[in-house]
């Protein structure tokens, strides 16, 4: 048996309109350019980060999380219940990375990287579950493509990137009866202050950036919006049939495998 869809709204109100949404890690970066197209789109915003943005989204509403901590998690939750009253969309995009060989990584870095990585996502969707079950939401969790293959000593970020998407998909099964939606994006090289740091310690700058943009059948790397716009679809209700899918985002870069660069 399926469901009709409701009716294809045919008003000039924008997709979100109304609804509210959670994202972790959203004060820069990725994050960031996710909070920015939601609100656009017409969601009410609450960026749960850590530390406040430098300068602040219109539209967004700053709360201190720290996602690996449960009572923080669930003060955030609360405050959206009272402030807000409602949830409609969480985007689990609050992430680390650092590169740290196996032989010889540290115990605690590794413990690090998974919590916030992979349990920062499980406890904030737990917690979210039932204010988003009131009127059916979706989560979208930013995995990588690191997911599904790695960069040297990235052991740890790889590990808990492949369990995002594994998550996505376990996740999905459990809360589609409560009409939950649970998706990920596994992004590509995106521009942002994780990266910078990879490139800017080189001494060529530009060489790296030309060198990145070959390894990209669209020519160049992504900004934050790439995603945002990536993850604003998965929020609305045009992707009312989409759940459990990992969607790259990542100008084809995985689409290419690399030749030795004498051959590129
Ligand atoms: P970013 O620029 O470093 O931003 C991450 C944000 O998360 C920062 O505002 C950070 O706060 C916050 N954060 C860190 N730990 C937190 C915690 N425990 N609780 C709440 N917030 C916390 O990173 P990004 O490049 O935008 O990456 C965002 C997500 O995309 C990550 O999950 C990353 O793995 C994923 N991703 C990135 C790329 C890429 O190319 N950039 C590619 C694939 C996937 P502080 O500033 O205080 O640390």
């Amino acid at each position: 048996m399926t469901t009709e869809p409701p009716p294809t709204d045919t008003s000039t109100s924008p997709a979100l309109a109304g609804r509210v949404a959670l994202v972790t890690g959203a004060s820069r970066g990725i994050g960031r350019g996710i909070a920015e197209r939601l609100v656009a789109a017409g969601a009410s915003v609450v960026n749960g980060d850590i530390t406040g943005p430098d300068e602040a989204v219109t539209g967004c509403r700053h709360m201190p999380l720290d996602v690996t901590d449960p009572t923080s998690v669930a003060d955030t939750l609360h405050s959206i219940s009272t402030v807000e009253g409602r949830l409609d969309i969480v985007v689990n995009n609050a992430g680390i990375m650092f590169e740290e060989p196996l032989d010889g990584h540290d115990l605690d870095a590794w413990h690090r990287m998974v919590a916030i990585n992979l349990t920062g996502p499980f406890l904030v969707t737990r917690a979210a579950t039932p204010l988003l079950a009131r009127r059916g939401g979706s989560v979208v969790n930013v995995g990588s493509i690191e997911g599904y293959s790695a960069n040297p000593g990235h052991v740890a970020y790889g590990a808990t990137k492949g369990g995002v998407h594994g998550m996505t998909n376990a996740m999905a099964v459990d809360l589609g009866p409560s009409g939950i939606r649970v998706n990920a994006v596994a992004p590509g090289w995106i521009d942002t202050e994780l990266n910078a740091s990879f490139v800017d310690r080189h001494p060529d700058r530009d060489e790296v950036v030309r060198q990145l943009a070959v390894l990209h059948p669209v020519g160049h790397i992504g900004a934050p919006s790439d995603v945002g716009d990536v993850v604003t679809w998965l929020a609305s209700d045009a992707a009312r049939f989409v759940t459990g899918q990992v969607i790259t985002v990542d100008g084809g870069r995985l689409a290419k495998p690399p030749l030795p660069p004498i051959m590129g």
